[in-house]
């Protein structure tokens, strides 16, 4: 096999590499049982202590208290998308979504299918290069739920600390592309949900940690699927899970432990971050796009003096082994994504390319 390269890919993205390693070997042969992983019964006791570790780890290392629940669904964050207020969102309710950048978006879209939505605060007007400050958060009298995006991958800024919804509505969170990056306060969250492809294994698995008594309040004429108490009721196995993805998950919180744990991956994640925005700041040919204090520690965005120059950039750094620095077709662009398996020695290797590139430029 020939040698792995720097994946700076947005998502699906870099895996841990003793991850990957496990995968292959269990797709193959499962645990000593003869059988591949994706061939074996998800009915079967292997399998069946997969999803059990899997919801242990996770409940382990973010501390989720006893009355929330780790489901592990399909249909992407995308499908959170519409589950969520479809679940919670009364025709006559109101949602207050704060808007900040082009998945938040996706969210209001499907949400107003629902009931009503107010948006708290944007940072619309200024391309989504910030988060709002909470002085510009505007809620509504007595939102049903606040829902916002962590950490916006597209556009590159992150959240530094949770908005804190008035009159204790409860906080829904897109977590996609920074969940367990950091430390997190899950009492604070009503519901987090995530897809698995950017910080915690591959496409296919959503992983979504809700508070119990917030599944008990879908209508019961929602469809069976979508339903949040149907997967608590059949521990996520109401109907064929992802085994590979769950299988993968799983592993990656076991890697994400050994590791030390979320307060030892958000240092080393600052590092990493650090290193690529220090060199950024300092260049005259590139520029950071987001305001230094909403800045994301996942998704690095950068601009050069031209265009010529960007799609000259991502050439050659693909021909050095720098892969998947096109930003996103929305904005144009570079944009580093740099989540917990990315290593920092792919950091230190963009920043030597950056300034070799402006001096050659
Ligand atoms: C990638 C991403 C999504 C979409 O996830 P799917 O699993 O493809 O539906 C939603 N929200 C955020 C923040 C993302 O980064």
């Amino acid at each position: 096999m020939s040698e792995r390269i720097y994946n700076f890919s947005a998502g699906p993205a870099i895996l841990p590499e003793p991850v990957v390693e496990a995968t292959q070997k269990a797709l193959w042969n499962f645990d000593g049982s003869g059988v591949g992983l994706m061939e074996c019964s998800h009915r079967s006791a292997a399998f069946s202590a997969v999803i059990e570790q899997a919801e242990e780890n996770c409940r382990k290392l973010a501390s989720i208290p006893d009355d929330y629940s780790v489901l592990f669904l399909q249909g992407g964050a995308s499908s959170q998308f519409y589950m969520a207020p479809m679940n919670l969102l009364k025709t006559d309710q109101t949602a207050d979504y704060l808007n900040t950048g082009s998945w938040s978006k996706k969210a209001i879209k499907e949400a107003k299918l629902f009931g009503n939505v107010h948006v708290a605060a944007s940072s619309e007007d200024e391309n989504f290069s910030y988060i709002p400050s909470s002085a510009q958060i505007r809620y509504s009298q007595t939102p049903r739920y606040v829902h916002f995006t962590s950490n916006n991958t597209i556009a590159g800024t992150e959240w530094k600390t949770e908005p804190t919804p008035a009159n204790h509505a409860p906080l829904i969170c897109d977590a996609s592309s920074d969940i367990f990056s950091r430390p997190i306060d899950v009492r604070k969250y009503g519901i987090i949900y995530a897809g698995a492809q950017k910080n915690l294994g591959p496409a296919g698995v959503t992983l979504v940690i809700i508070r119990n008594d917030l599944i008990e309040q879908g209508a019961d004429n929602l469809p069976t699927m979508l339903q949040y108490r149907t997967h608590k009721k059949a521990g996520s196995c109401f109907n064929t899970p992802p085994a590979v993805g769950i299988y993968v998950v799983g592993e990656v919180l076991k890697w994400i432990r050994d590791f030390g744990g979320l307060a030892a991956i958000a240092e080393y994640n600052q590092e990493k971050a650090k290193l690529v925005y220090d060199a950024l700041d300092q260049s005259k040919m590139f520029r950071p796009t987001v305001r230094p204090d909403s800045r994301s520690l996942m998704n690095v965005c950068f601009r050069a003096t031209n265009e010529a120059l960007e799609t000259q950039f991502i050439k050659e750094a693909k021909a050095q082994g720098l892969d998947g620095l096109k930003g996103h077709r929305s904005v144009g662009g570079m944009r580093a994504s740099i989540y917990n398996a990315f290593p920092q020695a792919g950091c230190a290797r963009l920043v030597e390319f950056i300034k070799e590139f402006e001096a050659k430029n």
